[in-house]
């Protein structure tokens, strides 16, 4: 399996992946005419289309790519139905002969059917596991979007960690202040910008770098625990400082509390 990053719209990546004699599966389409061009220069014969959730940067290009490509689409069962012809509730396994078996795992947060794909050595995480980062809270409770987060950390240290936005240097910027002394932080922010220099992705990451990164991964951690509960003045059980980490990312970003 060769995973091809599509990068469409100002940051979202769209994912080809691509098994046995040119078959390929598609990961999100926020947008049809580059992921078309790619899937022309890499030779590709397309399976299905896999989706996330039915925010519009992932799921704008899709009437227009099966004009071309009228293959099924995997996609949460609990929302974006006027897009899905085959819904996947949690647990479900899309099964794409000569690509892969991908498992459809319910991770609620980001929106309240947000599905995360789960498959060998790497999983397709959208809007929910973020780089350094996750998805704000459009839908869902901070409740939902840890309990997410804890189901993918229970995937080995090397998978690989597909999402859909390239945002992990803003993300990291963050991680930073909230957690100056962490060294592992301070490494990736070299690394990710010598990528951005080549044009490269950050993506994907290996779950291990998240572990060590990723604050949202991190709030039991007990110097990030404490530094958000500086933050908030209060002791916080873990939902609670889960939520207040979130709320302090959004003001660290300029953003508006929901
Ligand atoms: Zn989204
Ligand atoms: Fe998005």
């Amino acid at each position: 399996m060769q995973i091809h990053a599509v990068p469409v719209l100002n940051d979202n990546y769209v994912w080809l992946i691509e098994g046995e004699q040119g078959q390929c599966a598609v990961v999100d389409l926020g947008d049809a005419t580059t992921v078309l061009a790619a899937i022309d220069s890499l030779k590709l014969t397309v399976q299905a289309i896999l989706l996330t959730h039915h925010h519009t940067d992932h799921t704008q290009g899709i009437h227009a790519f099966r004009m071309r490509y009228p293959v099924p689409v995997f996609g949460p069962a609990l929302e974006a139905q006027r897009f899905v012809t085959h819904p996947l509730a949690d647990g479900d396994i899309a099964h794409l002969p000569s690509i892969g078996s991908f498992s459809a795992w319910l991770t609620s947060g980001h929106t309240l059917g947000h599905i995360s794909y789960i498959t060998e050595g790497a999983a397709f995480t959208g809007d929910t596991l973020f780089s350094a980062g996750c998805g704000r809270l459009f839908e869902g409770t901070a409740a939902m979007m840890l309990a997410s987060l804890d189901r993918i950390a229970t995937l080995p240290d090397a998978t690989k960690i597909y999402c859909g936005h390239e945002y992990t240097a803003d993300n990291l910027r963050f991680a930073q202040y909230a957690e100056p002394d962490n060294q592992a932080i301070a490494q990736r922010i070299s690394a990710v910008a010598e990528a951005a220099a080549s044009g490269l992705p950050s993506i994907p990451s290996r779950l291990l770098d998240e572990r060590q990164t990723n604050p949202f991964l991190r709030i039991r951690t007990p110097s990030l625990r404490q530094a958000i509960e500086a933050f908030a003045g209060s002791q916080l059980n873990d939902v609670e400082a889960f939520a207040m980490l979130r709320r302090w990312k959004d003001e660290f970003d300029g953003l508006s509390p929901l």
